[in-house]
């Protein structure tokens, strides 16, 4: 391990400018997935180290609220270097606890520093209105101000990111946090303490808290303190999130799960469509909310379609992340395994064809095979269910219209992708799927510059974008009346 990886290393959580262990000393194991091992241990809090969390951030948003934006993007510029600094210990971080490749990693810190940078530009530009007044003698303003304090709850399958997103604009309009790290992959997130600390944000600013999701989560839904809740996960806690701030009406952004479909028509470019494919399905093993669920292949490319794909998949370099070319790390853990495995057994009950792995790889382990299925039809679980694994059900089909109908047979509305050389085509399709993001002859198409969020079940909100300040501000109107005008 790097020397300054172990400095990012925090087993402890970050209260008030303080690095804190839990009132009950109790602590949760963070584990290798590529290994097995434990790497560390991090603090099991509950609701009291949370309040006080929430009460620190409270506090601190009182004067952190006042300074300029200006001088906040100052900060977030010097956070952006830190992380740019120290990139690959904190990717040889996220690596260790997370289990994708060294690069991939790399490149999600990367993405970090980038959220970071976007967001401490936007900051400065948080415009309000003045407005034409149907009175003489009065004015009108509209004016944006940070919401206050805000609780943000992130998954495991990008720990670095997914918080950037959120601490970036919530910093940039002067917003303060009380975040919490998924259990699997908390170190990823803590770090963020350890930079924020040493680039100089006020004590309070920003918080982090690891332990009981429940307990945890409970306080920042039901604490009157916090404003707004941030959340990247699963839907079903997403859902249930949504309805335990009701007690508080809490502004909320949800980044939920995805259900992607991936098109190929006859007429596209079956090169580009292969490259693509293999990006948007088998980026972290899988395991990502943008990912492939499901390819639609048209009938007169398919067969040529399954055999390029299953041809890469078998090519993938299956490792540990930290190995030197590891393509493809372990799944996070064995239930991770277990939920592939049902899944292609289903599937293979159901007529699928395995044409490339369909089992658990050599290496043991959570290590997994890229898998292809042929023959994949509607009924099979995968058509609903998001797989979180690096598998690829092939589904054959005749025309636009049926490939759109199926494509949108879901209550996800996340990310999804088409490959045509037709223009026309192209516009039909894009504005045929209920997407929040639509990657045409692309599969890779997340950037800091654009919104991201999903429709439907999959979320609400967008992150990134100038769009993703909006949800850090509220929108004050003031009359100023009697000028005497
Ligand atoms: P998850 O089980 O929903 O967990 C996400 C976070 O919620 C974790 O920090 C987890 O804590 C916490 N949590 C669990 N139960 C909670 C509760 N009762 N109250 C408050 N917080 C609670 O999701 P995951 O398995 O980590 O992540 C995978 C999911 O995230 C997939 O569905 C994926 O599509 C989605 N995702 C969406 C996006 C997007 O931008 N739309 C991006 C990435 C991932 P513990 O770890 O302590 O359990």
């Amino acid at each position: 391990m790097l020397q300054k990886t172990s400095h990012f290393m925090r087993q402890a959580n970050f209260i008030d400018g303080a690095w804190v262990g839990a009132d009950s000393g109790k602590s949760i194991d963070v584990v290798n997935p590529a290994t097995g091992l434990t790497i560390g241990t991090v603090p099991r809090c509950g609701r009291a180290e949370t309040r006080r969390a929430i009460e620190a951030a409270e506090r601190a948003f009182r004067s952190w609220k006042k300074t300029s934006a200006d001088h906040r993007a100052k900060l977030l510029r010097k956070l952006h270097d830190a992380i740019m600094d120290n990139q690959d210990a904190l990717a040889e971080l996220l690596t260790l606890e997370q289990g994708k490749s060294f690069a991939e990693a790399k490149g999600e810190v990367g993405m970090s520093a980038a959220y970071v940078l976007w967001y401490a530009e936007e900051g400065r530009r948080v415009y309000g209105d003045v407005v034409p007044s149907p009175w003489a003698d009065r004015r009108i303003l509209v004016t944006k101000e940070p919401v206050g304090v805000i609780g943000a709850v992130t998954p495991w399958n990008f720990p670095s990111s997914m918080l950037a997103r959120k601490l970036g604009p919530a910093l940039a309009t002067g917003c303060t946090a009380v975040a919490k790290p998924a259990s699997q992959t908390p170190f990823s997130g803590l770090a963020w303490g350890v930079l924020c600390e040493e680039v100089g944000f006020p004590r309070g600013v920003v918080n982090i808290v690891t332990g009981s999701a429940g307990e945890i989560g409970d306080e920042l839904c039901e604490n009157p303190l916090v404003r707004k809740l941030t959340f990247t996960g699963s839907t079903e806690i997403g859902k249930m999130l949504i309805q335990k701030t009701a007690g508080t009406v809490k502004k909320v952004s949800m980044e939920l799960g995805g259900n992607a479909p991936f098109l190929v028509f006859d007429d596209a470019d079956l090169d580009r469509a292969v490259e693509g494919a293999m990006a948007a399905k088998y980026r972290n093993s899988g395991q990502t909310c943008v990912c492939t669920n499901r390819f639609f292949v048209q009938a007169g490319i398919y067969d040529r379609f399954v055999e390029r794909l299953a041809a890469e998949a078998d090519k993938l370099r299956v490792g540990p992340g930290m190995d030197e070319g590891t393509q493809q790390g372990p799944l996070i853990d064995d239930k991770a395994v277990e939920k592939v495995e049902e899944l292609i057994g289903d599937a293979r009950e159901k007529g699928g064809k395995v044409v490339a792995g369909g089992a658990r790889h050599a290496l043991g382990g959570s290590f997994f095979q890229p898998t292809v299925i042929s023959g994949a039809t509607p009924a099979m679980r995968f058509m609903q269910e998001e797989i979180f694994g690096p598998v690829a059900p092939v589904f054959r089909f005749e025309t636009e219209e049926e490939a759109i109908s199926l494509a949108n047979d879901t209550v996800f509305g996340l990310a999804c992708y088409f490959y045509t050389g037709d223009l026309g085509r192209a516009f039909r399709v894009m504005e045929g799927l209920k997407y929040g993001l639509v990657g045409v002859n692309e599969g890779i198409i997340t950037t800091v510059e654009a919104p991201f969020g999903g429709l439907k079940e999959s979320g609400i909100g967008k992150e990134g974008g100038h769009q993703g300040i909006e949800d850090y501000l509220d929108t004050k109107y003031v009359c100023i009346g009697g000028l005497g005008l």
